[in-house]
């Protein structure tokens, strides 16, 4: 099988499969996560985080602590935290991947491999379970 898009979709879709024991090859445009690890739920929640806790300290005197007179934000930190969270998310998922790609060798015969070439895509993931 070839999964097309290694967002959320595609990467469920390629470890299921492998897990049901079939082929599977991965081909990725960009980068293993997609929308969701790259630009969209993980950097979102990233800030949200950072947002909530602001707030919260903002109110730390109503509750009878003493704080800063203003809980300032540092762009570069914030961001900086933001491509580490997504680093480590997407090297725990390559990690995946990786971990099907070197299963073991399938005891039955094995089933012609899939050798894929799409226009657009710049860079190939291997994600091979057993036949
Ligand atoms: C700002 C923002 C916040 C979000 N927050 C949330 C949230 O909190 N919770 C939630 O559930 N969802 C959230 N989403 C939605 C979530 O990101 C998407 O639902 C999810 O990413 C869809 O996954 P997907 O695999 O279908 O597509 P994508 O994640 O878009 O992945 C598609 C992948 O396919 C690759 N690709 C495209 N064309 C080709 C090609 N021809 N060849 C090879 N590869 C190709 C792309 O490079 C990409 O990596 C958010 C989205 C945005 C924009």
């Amino acid at each position: 099988m070839v999964v097309v898009g290694g967002g959320p979709g595609g990467y469920a879709a390629a470890l299921g499969l492998a897990q049901r024991g079939l082929r599977v090859e991965l081909v990725e445009a960009a980068r293993v996560g997609g929308t969701c690890l790259h630009r969209g739920c993980i950097p979102t929640k990233v800030l949200l985080e950072a947002a909530r806790l602001r707030a919260e300290l903002q109110r730390a005197d109503a509750l009878g602590l003493q704080r800063p007179a203003e809980v300032g934000v540092q762009w570069p930190e914030l961001q900086g935290r933001q491509q580490r969270v997504i680093a480590t998310l997407e090297a725990g998922l390559r990690q995946l991947l990786a971990a099907i790609q070197n299963a073991p060798a399938p005891r039955a015969a094995a089933q012609p491999s899939v050798s894929v070439s799409v226009p657009t895509v710049q860079a190939t993931t291997g994600a091979s379970g057993r036949p």
